[in-house]
């Protein structure tokens, strides 16, 4: 057996104690319907949660514009409505499950969350062979599959690879997408302003009018709308976690898994280890970057039955600090290493600050001798 592979077998058995451990946590708080009925149930596999648009998101025929474009036939802006046609080609047998069969609304656009959607046209761009897209799709398959437990699926893939990334105005603070092109980096969200658009050449960039869409992708619910749980690029937590978890079970996106930031010094590691690395033994106040625990189910029961998203934010937080833990961690030092395609940055941006809070106030981050902010971090519901 090859060393990667003993790598990659390892975390399975962490996947199965972290599946006892969930278990346990939920029968402790007596989790039930009541608490799961706004959450969908997690499973392993990422195809339970495909599907068109009912999934408690209301889409609208004017909410069904294709976010990629990949296509020609892009049925991007056609205004079609709900249920309108499917394309006449007959699908390739793909077993994504991603159209639904009854002609019902959403047949020609696949859901990816509120304010987006892809088309038909563009789906087989990507699960046809021959077609430009395809043989990309294929090798991020074989690269998923090595640090994931959740099925390689289509949807998956243009969650992580094709939408385009939203950023916001470092003058204006308006959320703006860039061409799906274009690499978000912690660089180049430092020093983004809006760009001009040429159907608004009249008027100056940062007063074009913010994406309607920004504004519900802001809010708490919004996460309920995804047909899968968005995973951070490059997360800091990797610098921890390296090889010791599946990236998808912490919230990481396993093939956008390079982080190159700051490191703290080793004689500081020694001492800061914000998670448990299992074959490390057990060390005091460390975070199982797998499982949510005990107070962290009491403030946010609504991850109970998907943590993913929480995950991904508090592990990203745990890292950060733990890299640094000489100066306040503020939302704005944390912002640029929040990396992810789509509408769900937005999100992630907005309940960052929760969680931060949160994590503050657990004595996770931000304890010690340290300089006082300006702006106190954990707001009123907690003094
Ligand atoms: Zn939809
Ligand atoms: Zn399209
Ligand atoms: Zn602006």
């Amino acid at each position: 057996m090859s060393d990667s592979e003993t790598l990659v077998r390892r975390p399975k058995s962490r996947r199965e104690c972290a599946e006892i451990a969930k278990k346990r946590l939920k029968i402790d708080f007596g989790v039930s319907a009541s608490v799961s009925a706004g959450v969908r149930s997690s499973t392993d596999s990422g195809s339970s949660r495909e599907g068109s648009c009912d999934r408690g998101s209301s889409c609208t025929a004017s909410d069904k514009k294709c976010c990629l474009e990949l296509s020609l036939n892009c049925q991007n802006g056609s205004g079609m409505e709900c249920g309108g046609k499917v394309p006449t080609q007959s699908r390739n047998g793909s077993s994504d499950g991603s159209t639904n069969g009854n002609g019902g609304a959403g047949r020609s656009f696949h859901h990816v969350s509120a304010g987006e959607h892809f088309c038909q046209a563009c789906y087989e761009e990507v699960s046809k062979p021959g077609r430009p897209w395809n043989d990309s799709f294929v090798k991020w398959k074989l690269e998923w599959m090595e640090d994931s437990r959740r099925s390689p699926t289509l949807r998956q893939y243009v969650a992580d690879q094709l939408m385009p990334f939203w950023t916001q105005c470092t003058k204006c603070g308006k959320w703006r997408h860039l061409h799906r092109s274009v690499h978000l980096t912690n660089d180049s969200h430092k020093k983004f302003t809006c760009p001009s658009a040429s159907h608004h050449a009249d008027i100056k960039p940062c007063d074009v009018p913010e994406d309607p869409r920004v504004d519900p992708a802001s809010k708490r619910e919004w996460s309920q709308t995804l047909s899968i749980p968005p995973l951070l690029h490059n997360s800091p937590a990797l610098h921890y976690l390296r090889s010791d978890y599946f990236h998808d079970e912490v919230g990481m996106s396993p093939t956008n898994a390079d982080f190159s930031g700051k490191v703290p010094d080793s004689e500081l590691r020694e001492f800061l280890q914000p998670f448990n690395i299992p074959h490390e033994g057990t060390i005091a106040l460390c975070l199982r970057p797998d499982v949510m625990e005990y107070d962290e189910i009491v403030q946010f029961p609504e991850y109970c039955s998907e943590a993913i998203m929480y995950l991904a934010l508090r592990n990203l937080i745990a890292a950060l600090w733990n890299m640094n833990p000489f100066e306040y961690l503020t939302l704005d030092k944390c912002i640029p290493y929040l990396i992810c395609r789509g509408l769900a940055r937005v999100w992630f941006a907005s309940e960052l600050d929760r969680v931060l809070q949160f994590l503050t106030v657990k004595g996770v981050v931000n304890y010690g001798i340290l300089d006082p902010v300006k702006t106190p971090i954990v707001g009123p519901e907690y003094s």
